[in-house]
């Protein structure tokens, strides 16, 4: 099985309710995404994937969250936006459009830290 991982940052503001402490305030974060696709079969370039492709649609899915404030994105109305709750979303999206190409790839993980030691990972 091979992988391939890129990554990429992203900053947008969010409020997690109930939670007690200073996340219950307005505060931003710098996030960094991981990406991690998985395949058994290489295509014709010897490749698992072109790294171009991945990141290509990685920045597609997060130009929905990049500066926003997601509380008031639509996927997180009733919910709280958590690193959880993003690397969910990433992962939804990346494999939704994965599929529909049919590459024999499966989205295997999105990492989602928050800050620079702490992070949440979404598994296949
Ligand atoms: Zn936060």
């Amino acid at each position: 099985m091979y992988e391939v991982t890129i990554k990429k940052s992203f900053s947008a503001a969010h409020v997690l309710k109930e939670i007690g402490g200073k996340c219950e305030d307005l505060h931003g974060h710098n996030f960094l995404v991981e990406v991690t696709v998985a395949g058994d079969a290489l295509n014709g370039e010897e490749l698992l994937i072109d790294f171009r492709d991945l990141k290509k649609w990685t920045y597609e899915i997060l130009d929905h969250l990049d500066h926003k404030y997601l509380n008031e994105v639509e996927f997180f109305k009733d919910i709280n936006p958590s690193s959880e709750r993003v690397a969910k979303f990433i992962y939804d999206r990346l494999t939704k459009r994965i599929q529909t190409m049919n590459l024999g790839l499966m989205v295997s993980r999105v990492t989602v830290w928050e800050s620079d030691n702490a992070r949440v990972t979404y598994t296949a």
